[in-house]
């Protein structure tokens, strides 16, 4: 037993043991090299105390039965190097650097050597002490990164929970759609030829020019999936489809109901119909490409949309301003129309229940009143009465009017 307790000298000879592939110490492979093979099981492991790190070198002290060793350890990126301070001349691995190693990776893992590499944890920890604590155990020691430096680089894995290329490279998802694939969702506020039905929403997509900020062709009717583009309706668009279907069954109804909806009186179910589009014209002021489109009926949906009965609308929020105009000129009067937009008059525009269209801009009347006021003089154009009849136009027209909307 007069090898115990051998001074603290630095081991001269060491051993080199090859790190593997994932930067691990093979204790199979350690036990092979190992010169005292048949002692391993029966040898108990040490206990194992930190002495010092210095120059890239982990100084431990392993307490065995038989006595008290020193060992050093540093590495390179391909192998470990341990000496041992008994001082064994055979090759090989002695028991002691068998043990403290076997120990140490029963506690910490077998791939706590790597840490010796340079700059790496040890470097790093002992360089910099407000880095990690130093954990003195049994085992030797570990170093524990300090919480406040949160993901310390190169040791922590900064791909979470993509790599960050991957993630820079990340886009919204409607534009990526859209750029990815060039096309853009549209909607269509149809216009029933002939004013036969009232105007309701349809949907489709297009080809985007190369700024994405132009249809240069239509793709198709509806929210179906195309084999080229997908489908690339937000959640929002797939939403106002949905709402927009419902719009189009009830107009559709309406008018196998009533016929002609201009003929008709104004019911409870064009009160309806106006609600619905109420609730559906804001949707339609976030869509970037709505189109007023002339409807012919549903035989036209089964091709593409088509150019030529399109018109890009701008969908304004403003209200128009319904008023009366009353011009008399040579004992002739004429009662007509007047449309304030901004507070100014509009001399050219073109009115289909519930709308406005003004300069390649839609506008939806503010109330179910003056959408329908609008829709039964613009269809007249306008009331002419002479002198004679001043006094019962008034009564019967202009005062209950006046009432309601201003009469300038
Ligand atoms: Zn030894």
């Amino acid at each position: 037993m007069s090898t115990a307790k051998l001074n603290t000298h630095a081991p001269s000879a060491s051993v080199a043991i090859p790190f593997t592939n994932g930067n691990c110490i093979s204790l199979e492979e350690l036990q092979k090299q190992s010169i005292d093979g048949l002692l391993l099981k029966d040898i108990a492991h040490p206990l194992v105390k930190f002495q010092a790190y210095k120059n890239h070198q982990l100084v431990l002290k392993s307490k065995f039965a038989t006595g008290d060793y020193i060992l050093t350890f540093n590495a390179d990126s391909k192998d470990l190097h341990v000496a041992c301070s008994c001082k064994n001349k055979a090759p090989g691995i002695c028991i002691h650097i068998f043990k403290t190693i076997d120990a140490i990776a029963y506690k910490y893992g077998n791939k706590y050597f790597e840490q010796l590499q340079e700059n790496k944890q040890f470097d790093i920890g002992f360089k910099y002490p407000d880095a990690y604590d130093k954990i003195e155990t049994d085992y030797g020691i570990t170093l524990a990164k300090r919480k406040e430096l949160k993901q310390l680089y190169p040791f922590e894995n900064t791909s979470w929970p993509l790599p960050l290329s991957d993630m820079l490279a990340l886009e919204p998802a409607i534009e990526s759609v859209a750029r990815e694939k060039r096309a853009a969702v549209v909607f269509f506020v149809a216009l029933p030829y002939g004013k036969r039905q009232f105007p309701f929403i349809l949907s489709g997509y297009g080809k985007l020019s190369k700024g994405n900020d132009q249809l240069v062709s239509w793709v198709k009717f509806g929210p179906e999936i195309d084999e080229a583009i997908g489908r690339p309706y937000t959640v929002d668009q797939l939403g106002l489809y949905l709402k927009a279907g419902e719009l189009r069954k009830k107009v559709e109804e309406f008018a196998k109901k009533y016929g002609d909806v201009y003929r008709i009186s104004w019911n409870l179910e064009v009160q309806e119909i106006f609600q619905e589009w109420k609730i559906l014209y804001p949707l339609l002021q976030d869509e970037i490409f709505v189109y007023a489109y002339k409807y012919y009926g549903s035989r036209q949906l089964r091709g593409r949309p088509s150019k030529a009965n399109a018109r890009r609308v701008a969908i304004s929020k403003k209200k128009p301003f319904v008023y009366f105009k009353k011009d008399s000129i040579k004992g002739k009067s004429q009662l007509s129309l007047g449309i304030k937009i901004d507070r100014k008059p509009i001399s050219s525009y073109r009115v289909h229940f519930p709308f406005l269209f003004h300069n390649g801009t839609m506008y939806m009347f503010d109330s179910y009143q003056d959408a329908v006021i609008v829709q039964w003089i613009d269809n007249i154009g306008c009331i002419t009465f002479f002198a004679e009849h001043k006094k019962d136009f008034d009564d019967a027209i202009l005062t209950p009017l006046s009432q309601k909307y201003p009469i300038l």
